[in-house]
C-alpha cells in the first residue's frame, strides 16, 4: 500500500532549496506542497494601512507562482488556495487522506495563532502536524544558550554565537518529485481577488525586485560571483544610490526565496575562492543581526509590538496625525528624510541608513509613537520581516531591550556624510534638482538669489522644515530621560 501523503504547507519559506519540511516528507513518502493566500494577510493593520501592500503583494505572487514553476520542473506541483489555512488544510488532509503537515515554525502572534489553529483543527482529524525550523543562519538547537536565556545585547550574543555555535550546511533541493494526485490545482489569485493593490516599483528604484527562488539565485550570482561586490560590501554598504551598495537580499530573505544558510554557503565558497576579508565577514555580521531578532522575538513574544517595546517603556509619544502624515508622503522640509520617505512610498525598499534616519526623525524629532512608522513599514516594504521590522524600530526609538538611552541621528551630517555631493536628495526630490552639491540637504540656510536660480519657492515648491531640528531633540530628550529609569 503507497504512504498516505504529507502535506507540506508553504509560507515565508518559499523555495525547494535547504527546504527540510519538503525533504523530511519526501522521505517519507509523497509531498504535496500547498500555499494558502491567508486573507488576514490582506487586510488592514490597527493603523488603516494595507496589511501588505502593493509592492509586496506582487513579490509575493511573483514567488509564488515561480516556486509552482519550480517544483513542476521537477516533476511535482504547487496545489494553490486563497483562504484561512486552518480552513484550508483540513478539507484538503481529507480530500488526500494525508498523513501529517509539515511546515517552517514562525514565531511571532499572528503567525504561531495561525500554527495553533491549524494544529486545533488537524489533531481531531488524526493529521500529524510538524514542524521544522528554518528561518535563521544558527538553528536554535545549535545556539551556546537556550532561548530564553538569550543575551539582551546583540554584541554578546553575536561574540558567543561566532565562538561556540557554526552554522549547519544547507539541504540541496530534490532532484526529482513525485507527481501528485488528481486534485484541483487552484490557481493564483489575482490582486483583485485578494483584495488587494499591486504596483510596478517606479523605474529609479535600486532594483526592480522580482519575486522567487530563481531571481533569489540570480541575486546571489550577481552579487557575489558576476559583479564581484561582496569584496567591498563593508565600504560600500552604507549606500543609498544604485543596485551595487549592498547585497539587497532582504525581499528574498524574507520571503524564505533563498534560506540565510543558502547565502552562508555562497560567501564560504566565495571566501574561497575568491577573498576572504572584512566585508565578507560583514554580509554574516548582518545575517546575526538578523537571527537576533528573530530569537529576541521568540524570547519576548507580544511585546517587541507593545507601545513600551521590550524594555517597557512608557513614553507619552505625541499622537499628531498633519505630522505623521508630512513624515509618511516625505514633505518634513528635511530633504534626507524626504527623499527616503519618498523611495518607500515608490518603490517599496529603503537603504538600511535611510531606515535608520527616517526612523529616529520619527521618533527623536517628531516625538511620534513609533509604532505608527513600524506599521507604514509593514505595509510599505518589499522585504518586510516581521522580526527584523519591530526589532529594529524597538531599537531605533529607544524602547528596545538593547535601547542605549537617547540616541539620535543627525540628520544633516548624515546627510553630508552619505550623500556628499546631493546626488541622492536631488533623484528623490525632483523640485531641488536645481540646487547643486550638498547645498540641497539644507535649502532653508540658502540665501534667496541662490534658491532663486535654482528655481525653488521654499515653502512652495518644497516645505519649510517642520520642526526646528535642536530644538524638538532637545524637547524629546527631556521627556525620554524622564520616563525611562
Ligand atoms: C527601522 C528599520 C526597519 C527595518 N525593517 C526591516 C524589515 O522589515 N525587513 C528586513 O529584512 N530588514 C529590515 N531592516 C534591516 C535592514 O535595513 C535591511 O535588512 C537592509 O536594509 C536590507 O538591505 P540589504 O539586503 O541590501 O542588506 P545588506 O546590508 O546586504 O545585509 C544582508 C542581509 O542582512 C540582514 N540585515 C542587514 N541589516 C539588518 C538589520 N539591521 N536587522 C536585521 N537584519 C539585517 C538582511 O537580511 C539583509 O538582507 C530594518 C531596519 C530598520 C532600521
Amino acid at each position: 500500500m503507497a504512504p498516505r501523503p504529507i502535506i507540506v504547507w508553504y509560507r515565508n519559506d518559499l523555495r525547494v532549496d535547504d527546504h527540510e519540511p519538503l525533504r523530511a516528507a519526501l522521505s517519507q513518502g509523497t509531498a504535496v506542497p500547498v500555499y494558502c493566500f491567508d486573507p488576514r494577510q490582506f487586510a488592514e493593520t490597527p493603523e488603516g494601512f494595507a496589511k501588505t501592500g502593493p509592492f509586496r503583494t506582487r513579490f509575493l505572487r511573483e514567488s509564488v507562482a515561480d516556486l509552482r514553476e519550480s517544483l513542476r520542473a521537477l516533476g511535482g506541483d504547487l496545489v494553490i488556495r486563497h483562504g484561512r489555512p486552518e480552513d484550508v488544510l483540513p478539507a484538503l488532509a481529507a480530500e488526500l487522506d494525508a498523513a501529517a503537515v509539515h511546515l517552517h515554525a514562525e514565531v511571532t502572534s499572528e503567525e504561531t495563532d495561525v500554527e495553533r489553529a491549524v494544529t486545533d483543527a488537524l489533531t481531531p482529524l488524526g493529521v500529524t502536524v510538524r514542524a521544522f525550523w528554518g528561518a535563521t543562519l544558527h538553528h536554535p538547537d545549535d545556539l551556546p544558550f537556550a532561548i530564553a536565556d538569550l543575551p539582551e545585547v546583540f554584541t554578546r550574543f553575536r561574540g558567543k554565537v561566532e565562538k561556540r555555535s557554526s552554522v549547519r550546511p544547507p539541504l540541496d533541493a530534490p532532484a526529482t518529485l513525485p507527481s501528485l494526485p488528481q486534485i484541483d490545482m487552484g490557481s493564483l489569485p489575482s490582486p483583485a481577488e485578494l483584495g488587494a493593490e499591486e504596483r510596478e516599483p517606479d523605474p529609479r528604484g535600486v532594483l526592480p525586485f522580482r519575486g522567487g527562488e530563481s531571481e533569489a539565485r540570480a541575486r546571489l550570482e550577481a552579487y557575489l560571483w558576476q559583479d564581484d561586490l561582496l569584496r567591498v560590501y563593508k565600504e560600500t554598504r552604507n549606500g543609498m544610490l544604485g543596485a551595487d551598495y549592498s547585497s539587497k537580499l532582504s525581499p528574498w530573505l524574507a520571503l524564505g526565496c533563498v534560506s540565510p544558510r543558502r547565502v552562508h554557503d555562497e560567501v564560504s565558497r566565495y571566501e574561497r575562492e575568491r577573498v576572504r576579508n572584512d566585508s565578507t565577514y560583514w554580509l554574516i555580521f548582518e545575517l546575526r543581526w538578523r537571527d537576533y531578532f528573530r530569537f529576541i522575538c521568540a524570547k519576548h513574544g507580544t511585546r517587541v509590538f507593545q507601545r513600551g517595546g521590550l524594555r517597557r517603556l512608557d513614553l507619552p509619544w505625541r499622537d499628531d496625525p498633519e505630522l505623521f502624515e508630512r513624515w509618511r508622503m516625505g514633505t518634513t522640509g528635511y530633504p534626507l528624510v524626504d527623499a527616503n520617505m519618498r523611495e518607500l512610498a515608490a518603490t517599496g525598499f529603503m537603504s538600511n541608513r535611510g531606515r535608520q534616519n527616517v526612523a529616529s526623525f520619527l521618533t527623536k524629532n517628531l516625538g511620534l509613537d513609533w509604532r505608527l512608522g513600524a506599521s507604514w513599514f509593514e505595509s510599505k516594504l518589499v522585504d518586510y520581516d516581521v522580526c527584523s521590522n519591530w526589532g529594529n524600530w524597538n531599537y531605533v526609538a529607544g524602547v528596545g531591550n538593547d535601547a542605549r538611552g537617547f540616541r539620535w541621528f543627525h540628520i544633516l551630517k548624515q546627510a553630508e556624510r552619505y550623500d556628499p555631493d546631493g546626488s541622492y536628495v536631488r533623484h528623490w526630490l525632483p523640485e531641488l534638482a536645481g540646487l547643486r552639491g550638498a547645498s540641497v540637504h539644507a535649502p532653508w540656510e540658502l540665501p534667496r538669489d541662490d534658491l532663486e536660480r535654482a528655481g525653488v519657492r521654499l515653502g512652495e515648491d518644497y516645505p519649510r522644515p517642520v520642526v526646528d531640528f535642536h530644538a524638538s531633540i532637545r524637547a524629546n530628550e527631556r521627556v525620554y530621560e524622564e520616563a525611562a529609569p
